[in-house]
């Protein structure tokens, strides 16, 4: 049987398969492995299962022990890991696809209504009790007939993109391709994103953080949009860069902002602290049991198939 670490707490569903289909390394406190540690534990194994806190740069993967021959990621993203370290090593790098989709659409969707509507400042107010009905209180933005901008319009874009759709909003995109007619289902492409911000009354950021997309929300491209446009991120933090956005929103510029991510988590950049329009979650878009339970079993599934036939259909380098 392949001996598989496995760096953070799986539910036990998943604890259980993972027993049934390899010799796992449980991390049975749940602590939070430094890379030195990772490399420690990871002597005498054939494979890591990873989650998005655990940082595989460079330096770390190289002095992972040669018995490594796959980090299988509890993850759709995959930005933690160097996948061309990886590949210059000989190990294969999976990802967790589609079984996260629809959790992490609800979330976005949620953070679209609750930037939109002051969820922030209406959670507030009805802890902190005294305040008063009237027919200007807390008056927030309606989405039916608002145009969503949609960043990355890949498998969890199109599913916020459909449900925006049946609250009446219009829905633009930009990805490096074109969708077919088929999967925009309506939706107008944007081939450059200072196009798509431009007609952006809300927008919602999904694609992966790379190089490439790295603080594509920046001093520059936040002026691309209207004035009092609202920007929600289910993605990833480093596509923002937080002291533009924070200024954007102080100086209403930008008029909401919805945030599932942020750089640096958990540690919030404390600008946004002071700004009652934010609605932040602490990277909630895949937690419901039945996703996570899924993501797991697919992380384990990656090694199993991955050593079994050679080769794993969720590679990703
Ligand atoms: P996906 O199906 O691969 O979709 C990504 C989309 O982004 C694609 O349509 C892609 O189109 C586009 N894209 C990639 N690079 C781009 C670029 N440089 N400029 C513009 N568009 C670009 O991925 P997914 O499953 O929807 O997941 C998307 C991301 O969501 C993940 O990478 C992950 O970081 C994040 N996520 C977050 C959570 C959470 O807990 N908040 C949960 C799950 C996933 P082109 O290739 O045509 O450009």
């Amino acid at each position: 049987m392949k001996k598989i670490l496995i760096t953070r707490k799986l539910i036990k569903d998943s604890e259980d398969k993972a027993s049934k289909t390899f010799n796992p390394v449980f991390n049975t406190n749940d602590e939070l492995y430094s890379q030195s540690k990772v490399i420690e534990m990871s002597q005498g194994c054939d494979g890591i299962l990873t989650s998005l806190t655990d940082k595989m740069d460079k330096e770390t993967i190289n002095k992972l022990p040669n018995t490594i021959k796959i980090i299988s990621n509890f993850a759709v993203g995959f930005g933690n890991i160097d996948l061309n370290a990886a590949k210059e090593k000989g190990i294969a790098v999976t990802n967790t696809p589609d079984v996260l989709s629809d959790a992490t659409a609800e979330i976005g969707i949620l953070l679209i209504l609750g930037a939109c509507r002051r969820a922030s400042e209406g959670i507030q107010s009805a802890k902190d009790g005294g305040w008063k009905w009237s027919a200007d209180y807390l008056i927030g933005k309606q989405l039916t007939g608002t145009r969503l901008g949609i960043l990355g319009m890949g498998r969890i874009g199109q599913k916020i993109g459909r449900i925006a759709k049946s609250l009446g909003m219009v829905i633009h995109y930009h990805n490096r391709s074109k969708l077919s007619e088929d999967k925009e289902d309506g939706a107008i492409y944007h081939d450059n994103v200072k196009s798509l911000f431009s007609v952006s009354d809300v927008l919602s950021i999904c694609c992966p953080a790379t190089k490439e997309t790295e603080n594509m929300i920046n001093k520059e491209t936040v002026e691309y949009f209207p004035k009092g446009a609202v920007i929600t991120n289910v993605a990833r933090g480093d596509i923002v860069d937080d002291e533009a956005l924070i200024d954007a929103l102080n100086r209403r510029k930008i008029y909401a902002a919805g945030l599932d991510v942020y750089k640096n988590e958990p540690n919030l950049n404390p600008g946004y602290l002071k700004i009652k329009s934010a609605f932040i979650l602490p990277h909630l878009g895949s937690a419901t049991k039945d996703t996570r339970i899924a993501m797991a079993n697919l992380a384990i599934d990656n090694i199993d198939e991955f050593f079994n036939t050679g080769k794993c259909s969720n590679k990703v380098n």
